[in-house]
Parts: structure tokens; C-alpha cells; sequence
């Protein structure tokens, strides 16, 4: 099928791991991106596989041993701040603008449309056909939706998916190292730490600097603690200070200062004193309410979905990179090698859709014991989820689960 053209809606990660992985077998690509300013300024940390890896080495990219701290595994604290488990885990702890930007570098600018968002899609099965809100309009033989966890392009083809909130959402921040006590760099800074506390757990991690150093003195700190927000408790933090209520997610600098002094609060409660500084110290608040997107399908004629908008497992995954590049390689694979779309789309979907769905179920798993407000993840026997299995089955791709017998 070389010289066909695909049209990818949303230019993140998923939208570039496809873009550049089609140009590469021969197709014409435009991604077609909402935002006006380039995405590497997303501040967040990103914990890399050695499958992420693998995927960049494809592409071309080459290595580069600077883009992450790395760590020599997971440990778990419980709510006294005592060490409770340990596993053994090699990982390299980075930042997203060192996964967007060698992506965002490698794909030709001129096919890189900022600030134009997908209004109207429409297709025939053979051709679809793409405008824009500033008027653009583009034609292709295949649409890729690489648009999020609220996907327009799902809303289109599947308008029966929605995301659906879990009861719960993860506070996370980002401090300096350089503004953190002695006693923090010296008894948590260099942990991989799962923090275990009522209905509620904590993450942390050191990461690379906003220049990219790697060198003490110069690292970031990362948390997200998975914290309970039932239903009317998620609409005042969504709530800005003027009253508008922000579905999914409100910008950090809108949100009411009494719900990170909240935070802080509950910190100061629930928290071991030795953990406090990575509530307090970070430089922003940033709210993420967990959702689940679970999709029956992931093709559509000529239009797949790939990443978030096909699936958002709830962020103990942590692969929602990595799944955007699996997605986008198993794509585009098969567009490279199958002689006709249908018969690539079916393959995609075969190869996708059920790894989509198991880190769905896996994400709740990991998440139920919050969701439920139960006092401690291993209470309910039906999960075996101890803390020491949980830290061994957190934060990876799911097949590592099912090949390692965990
Ligand atoms: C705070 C936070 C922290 C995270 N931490 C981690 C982590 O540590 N590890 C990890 O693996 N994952 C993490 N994730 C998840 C990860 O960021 C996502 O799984 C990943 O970005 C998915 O990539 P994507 O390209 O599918 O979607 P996205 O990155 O969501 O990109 C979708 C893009 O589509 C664009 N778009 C949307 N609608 C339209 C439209 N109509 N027209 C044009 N463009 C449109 C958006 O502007 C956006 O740029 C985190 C997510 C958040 C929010």
C-alpha cells in the first residue's frame, strides 16, 4: 500500500510513534494537532520500559543514556514510613519532553499542523475526509485517531465509549531536588516509593532535571498520590475560581487554593513525617481525576483508534506511553504489510484490541483497593494484591505479568 496518506488526529506521542513509523514504510502523513504550542512543556515524569526502548531503536532514534535517573528497583513504606518490601527492578525514570521531542524532531514540520482541530469527519470506507475548525480540510485512505482519552474521533465512531471515573484521582507535583530537606535526599529521594496508607498510596521518584541533568543537585522529584474523590467532592476541585466546573481536568493555576492546602492537610495527616516534603515542596499541584476508557473495538472501516483514545488504563499501569507506541507500531505494521486496509485494520485489531482491554482490568485491580475504601490494599483476598506483590506488578506492561508467572 505504499503511497497512500493517512491523516492522524492528535500529534503527542502516539500520533508521532505513527507518523513516523508510516512515513518510513512509504506513506504521506499529516498530523493534524489542536494544540498552538509544542507539547514537550508537559512537566511529567515518565518511568521508560526497555520496550520503549526497542521502539525508538526502530524508528532510528539512538540511544541516549542521559534521559533518565536510574533506579535499582521498588520500595514499599507503610503508613509509619518503615520499610516494609523491596524488589529488585532496574528502570530508568524519565521526563516526557525526552520521549515528545526526538519524536516531534524526526517528523517533517510541514506535515505538523498546530492549532488546527478535527471539527468534522466523515468517510465513505475507502476515503475519509477531515476539517478543521481554522478550515482546513484534508483527504486520506486511512484516519488515525491518536487523540486522547477524550478522543473526537472515538466520539465519532464509537460515541458509545466514554471514559468512566474510577472515584478517585491522583494529586502529583514536581519539586527540585535542590529545594528538598537533607532528610528527604538522604531516606527517600533515591527510592522507587509506593507508600501504602488508608484507601490511598502514594508514588514517588526521582526524575531528570527541567535541563535535563541527571547530576544530584540538579534532579527533579515526582509524586502522584492516588487519593478518594467521590463524585460531588470531584466536581469542587474541578471548580475554578470563578465557579466554572472544568470536566476531566482543571489547569493548575485556576484551581481553588483551599484544595491543595487540602492536600497538604491530609498529608501532614496521613503521611509519614520523611514523605511530606514531596507534597510541599513541589512547584505546582496538579489534579489528574482517574478514568477508565474500555473499548469493545478499536477499528472502524478505515479509521483506527490508537493510545488513549483507544484505551486509558488507570495510570498504576504506567504504560500509557508505551501502549501509545505498541499501538503504533502494531498499526502501522500492519498497513505496511497487508495488501488491502480492511485486512490490516482486522489485523490491528486482533494484535491490540485484548492487550488494550487486559491493562484496562489490571489498572483496576491495582486501583480497587482506593476505589473501594478498603484500609489496605491486601483486604480483599480476591486481588492477592500484599504490598509486596503489589510493587512488583505496578508500573509495567502487562505481558511482563503473564510471561513472569506474577
Ligand atoms: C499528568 C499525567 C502523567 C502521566 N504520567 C505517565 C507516566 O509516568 N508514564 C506513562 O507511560 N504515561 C503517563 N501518562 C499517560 C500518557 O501521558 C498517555 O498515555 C500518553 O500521552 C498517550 O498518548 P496519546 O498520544 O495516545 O494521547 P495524548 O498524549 O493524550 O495526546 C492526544 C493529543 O491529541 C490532541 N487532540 C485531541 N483532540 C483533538 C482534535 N479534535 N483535533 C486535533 N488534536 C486533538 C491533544 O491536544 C493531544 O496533544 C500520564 C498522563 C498524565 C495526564
Amino acid at each position: 500500500m505504499n503511497g497512500k496518506r493517512a491523516v492522524i488526529i492528535g500529534g503527542s506521542v502516539g500520533g508521532l510513534f505513527a507518523g513516523n513509523f508510516l512515513i518510513k514504510h512509504g506513506w504521506t502523513v499529516d498530523i493534524v494537532e489542536q494544540a498552538q504550542a509544542n507539547l514537550a512543556s508537559r512537566g511529567t515524569g515518565i518511568a521508560r520500559h526497555d520496550e520503549l526502548e526497542a521502539i525508538f531503536k526502530e524508528l532510528g532514534i539512538p540511544p541516549d543514556d542521559t534521559v533518565g535517573v536510574d533506579v535499582n528497583g521498588r520500595t514499599a513504606f507503610d503508613r509509619t514510613g518503615a520499610i516494609i518490601s523491596h524488589f529488585d527492578l532496574t528502570q530508568r525514570l524519565g521526563a516526557w519532553n525526552r520521549v515528545f521531542q526526538p519524536l516531534y524532531d524526526a517528523f517533517p514540520k510541514a506535515r505538523y499542523h498546530n492549532g488546527a482541530r478535527m471539527e468534522h469527519l466523515e468517510t465513505n470506507g475507502d476515503i475519509s475526509t477531515i476539517t478543521t475548525t481554522d478550515g482546513r480540510k484534508f483527504e486520506a485512505d486511512v484516519v488515525i485517531g491518536a487523540d486522547g482519552f477524550r478522543s473526537s474521533v472515538r466520539k465519532i465512531v464509537a460515541p458509545e465509549i466514554d471514559p468512566s471515573y474510577s472515584g478517585y484521582v491522583a494529586w502529583r507535583g514536581v519539586s527540585q531536588e535542590a529545594n528538598l530537606s537533607e532528610e528527604f535526599r538522604a531516606n527517600v529521594f533515591h527510592h522507587y516509593a509506593f507508600l501504602f496508607m488508608r484507601s490511598s498510596l502514594l508514588i514517588g521518584y526521582p526524575m531528570a532535571g527541567e535541563d535535563g541533568s541527571i547530576e544530584p543537585g540538579g534532579r527533579r522529584y515526582n509524586y502522584l498520590w492516588y487519593y478518594p474523590a467521590p463524585g460531588q467532592q470531584l466536581t469542587d476541585i474541578l471548580t475554578d475560581t470563578g465557579g466554572k466546573v472544568h470536566d476531566y481536568g482543571i489547569p493548575p493555576p485556576l484551581m481553588q487554593p483551599e484544595h491543595v492546602e487540602a492536600v497538604r492537610a491530609n498529608a501532614k495527616r496521613d503521611m509519614p513525617a520523611s514523605f511530606h516534603d514531596a507534597i510541599n515542596m513541589a512547584d505546582t499541584t496538579i489534579v489528574q481525576p482517574i478514568y477508565d476508557v474500555l473499548s469493545q473495538r478499536i477499528t472502524f472501516g478505515n479509521v483506527a483508534l490508537i493510545g488513549d483514545a483507544a484505551f486509558v488504563a488507570r495510570p498504576h499501569v504506567g504504560v500509557g506511553v508505551l501502549k501509545a507506541g505498541q499501538d503504533a507500531v502494531a498499526l502501522t505494521k500492519a498497513l505496511a504489510e497487508c495488501e488491502t486496509v480492511p485486512a490490516a485494520m482486522a489485523r490491528y485489531e486482533n494484535e491490540r484490541l485484548l492487550a488494550g482491554q487486559r491493562s484496562v482490568w489490571h489498572g483496576r485491580d491495582l486501583g480497587s483497593f482506593i476505589e473501594r475504601g478498603l484500609d489496605r490494599p491486601e483486604d480483599d483476598p480476591n486481588y492477592n494484591l500484599p504490598p509486596e506483590r503489589a510493587i512488583k506488578i505496578s508500573g509495567r506492561p502487562v505481558e511482563h505479568m503473564f510471561e513472569q508467572g506474577l
